[in-house]
């Protein structure tokens, strides 16, 4: 990728995946790790080879918002190496390129950042309501923007996650150096850009101008940093030296920027304070001036005989009105036609004989005289040369800048590290995050966790403030929490907090939690939601499978899995039972055994734990006050019994009659009974088998149904992959529909 403003261009390799999406060709091509990450960089712009044009451009604008696609022939490409095709002006000339590998860091596919609302939120797609909001507190552009990718490449090595954890504690405890070093970092510039720009020809004056500004500021973020080391005299080159020797008991992360005192003395004499934006192609004078005054004598002498002579033409005027006797004539300069005299139609008689008409316009005629010519042409001859001369020192100027830009990247580097540092400590000291401890176990616990963005939003204290809850998460003890309970009491909230706190400990911040031990997550899935791809044409419950194939595919023991309300987008029956085979094949597969979080209002889901030992079962605390339903928001141990769901569609305001009548309809239902005896019941078969007898009256049903048991039990799910698990259920599912359709009018599903 290459972000031409920034001069940032980085590159990984992904190869292909073998069986990856079987259920549509480009798909194989572009393996879902392409994909994603390609949807991580959000490119506006993506070079496709011409022949597989068609073939991708769905799957592309499928995951890609907003996204140019750009042919390019064949020949375009040259061969580097014979693992290395590019286009054939970078094989030539190589750009400085970096490159980096996706298993570095932490795999976060398009879904579960859009779930998460990490940099975009779900509403307008915009930052508010977003992690990303929550934790920049940047001073400078390049702060601003190491932070976005640090959250979208956490980290998952506990050692580099640590090292940045040291450098954030050290400014977290540190109020006064924090608070000089943001202050000094406000007044840095985009360097990064501005280093892009200024290496272009087309640079402008003002874009030198921001880049002398911001490394001015340079030596004040320097002696923030000295403060802190207790070395407040210091000078800026000996502390760079002691920041060489790690002398100063800084965290290696912390490390200061190169001040560039040359650099930065060049731009401060040669350019006036606040140089202009020569709007280019404009017609006519150029800008000029931008040059101080005393940089250079050459220009300056040019720049005294220019003023010498606009001031001799400034007393023109009153001197040839004192000779001619014409009180009117005015001095005139115009940008194409130079400078004239000019006298009104009635005192044509009084003009000198030395005039030479220029220009006859209505009312007016326009002279010049030879001396006004002599001294316009000085003036016009010298401003020329002293704006070519400008231009010179301009380019000479870029060019002392171009020759540093090594130096000058390294220092917009490590201010956007200090930035991002310092940025993340001031949440924390202000939120009062904890530091977590990231390690190699497998463990996750969180004690005391909050939803950073909702408890911004709810506030911390107060009845009606942010309840914390822990998450404990263990592949070889508690590896699966099944959450039940009804809608609203904070199930979805919970799961995101705890995926959030992993994230945000990952990339090396301090998390809204009372303490959190995070044993590194290599993935994070999230199923949530389904209605947000509705409006590209696929069907929730396509979507929804595909997305909970590929977190089963791809889960491993050390991924975090967070379903919510799996198997919602279809019916009942078919919804249970995939719910129910995910949940066994997450905890029955080796090596996949993912921590996970499992939402779901399947109360039938809770007797899981029965047979599968790393199965347990919590909700949502509520209480039941005077036919109310009251939501305490704490998590407990155990399947929630109820799911209080016309009480919440009481709440949501639902008419009175249709509650009533909802109510009693539970009554018989719960009694085991049809409302007003529609059909007679089966036998109960005993608590959570509800659901069951409720779609079992109608008799030709019935057939397939024991059939389609029958079938069910001689399944080993451990031996299917998912897509013969969907096949399978596509089959019975269109089986049972046959039945009900040629027995009666039938779902029509
Ligand atoms: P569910 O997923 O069970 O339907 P949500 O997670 O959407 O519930 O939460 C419902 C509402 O409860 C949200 O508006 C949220 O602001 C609030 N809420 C969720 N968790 C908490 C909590 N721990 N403390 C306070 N309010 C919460």
């Amino acid at each position: 990728m290459l972000d031409a403003s920034t001069a940032d261009f980085r590159a990984t390799g992904i190869s292909a995946e073998v069986g990856a999406g079987p259920l549509d060709p480009a798909r194989a091509e572009l393996p879902d790790t392409l994909l994603q990450e390609l949807a991580r960089i959000g490119p506006r712009e993506l070079l496709v080879p011409i022949e597989r044009l068609d073939a991708w451009r769905a799957p592309l604008i499928d995951i890609l918002d907003e996204v140019a696609l750009t042919a390019l022939e064949d020949k375009v490409y040259v061969a580097r190496d014979e693992t290395e095709r590019w286009p054939g002006d970078f094989a030539e000339n190589p750009p400085r390129l970096r490159r980096y590998a996706i298993a570095d860091t932490v795999i976060l596919d398009a879904s579960t950042r859009r779930h998460l609302e990490l940099h975009q939120n779900s509403e307008d797609r915009g930052r508010s309501g977003t992690l990303i909001a929550e934790l920049d507190e940047s001073s400078c552009a390049l702060g601003a923007r190491r932070l976005g990718h640090w959250l979208s490449y956490p980290l998952l090595v506990p050692a580099e996650i640590e090292h940045r954890l040291d450098a954030v504690e050290w400014l977290v405890e540190r109020d006064r150096v924090r608070g000089r070093l943001r202050d000094a970092m406000t007044k840095v510039r985009d360097l990064e850009r501005l280093l892009a720009k200024a290496s272009r020809p087309g640079a402008v004056p003002r874009d030198l101008g921001l880049l002398r500004n911001s490394l001015q500021a340079l030596p004040d973020v320097i002696s923030a940093l000295a403060d802190g080391a207790g070395r407040s005299e210091t000078s800026a080159n000996a502390l760079i030296e002691d920041f060489a020797a790690a002398a100063l008991g800084i965290p290696d992360a912390l490390s200061a920027p190169s001040p560039l005192p040359e650099l930065t003395q060049l731009l401060e004499a040669s350019l006036i304070d606040d140089p202009p934006t020569i709007a280019k192609g404009s017609r006519g004078a150029h800008e000029t001036g931008y040059i101080r005054e005393g940089y250079r004598s050459d220009l300056d002498s040019l720049r005294e005989s220019a003023t010498k002579g606009r001031e001799w033409i400034a007393g023109l005027e009153a001197d040839e009105r004192a000779r001619s006797g014409i009180s009117t004539l005015k001095v005139r300069f115009h940008p194409v036609h130079g400078y004239s005299l000019e006298v009104g139609k009635a005192h044509l008689g009084k003009v000198p004989e030395d005039y030479e008409r220029k220009q006859t316009l209505a009312s007016v005629e326009r002279y010049t005289t030879e001396s006004l010519r002599e001294v316009e042409s000085k003036v016009m001859g010298a401003n020329e040369r002293a704006a070519k001369l400008e231009r010179e020192i301009f380019e000479s100027v870029r060019v002392a800048v171009c020759e540093a830009s090594e130096q000058i990247r390294e220092s917009a580097d490590r201010v956007a590290t200090l930035d991002a540092i310092a940025s993340l400590a001031e949440v924390a000291r202000r939120k009062r995050w904890v530091r977590p401890v990231v390690d190699e176990s497998e463990l996750l616990d969180i004690k005391g966790g909050r939803h950073p963005v909702v408890e911004t939003v709810l506030g911390r204290q107060g009845s009606d403030g942010f309840v914390p809850n822990d998450a404990r998460l263990d592949p070889s003890g508690q590896q699966i929490l099944l959450l039940t309970g009804p809608n609203m009491s904070g199930k979805s909230t919970y799961l995101r907090q705890v995926a959030l706190i992993v994230l945000m400990a990952q990339m090396g911040s301090f998390v809204p939690a009372e303490s959190a031990r995070v044993g590194i997550v290599d993935r994070v899935f999230t199923r949530v939601g389904a209605s947000d791809r509705l409006s590209k044409g696929e069907s929730t419950f396509m979507v929804e499978m595909r997305e909970t194939a590929d977190i089963l595919r791809q889960a491993s023991r050390r991924s975090l899995v967070i379903l919510d309300e799996i198997g919602r987008g279809t019916s009942t029956f078919d919804g249970l039972s995939i719910a129910w085979a995910v949940a066994e094949y997450l905890h029955d597969t080796k090596g996949g055994e993912a921590r996970t979080l499992f939402a779901t209002h399947y109360h039938e889901l809770v007797s899981l734990s029965e047979t599968k030992s790393r199965i347990r079962n919590a909700h949502f605390e509520v209480r039941e006050w005077n036919d109310e339903v009251i939501f305490l928001r704490r998590l407990v141990e155990g399947g929630a019994n109820r799911s209080y769901g016309i009480q919440v569609a009481r709440l949501a305001g639902l008419p009175g009659s249709v509650i009533d009548r909802a109510r009693s309809i539970l009554q018989d239902l719960e009694a085991g009974e049809l409302p007003g005896g529609v059909a007679k019941p089966r036998p109960a078969a005993g608590d959570g088998q509800l659901m069951l007898q409720l779609a079992s009256p109608r008799t030709p049903k019935s057939d397939a149904e024991a059939d389609l048991a029958r079938e069910m039990k001689s399944l080993d799910p451990n031996g299917m992959t998912p897509i013969d698990a969907l096949t399978w259920l596509a089959r019975q599912r269109a089986l049972l529909l046959e039945v009900e359709n040629g027995g009666e009018s039938g779902g029509g599903a």
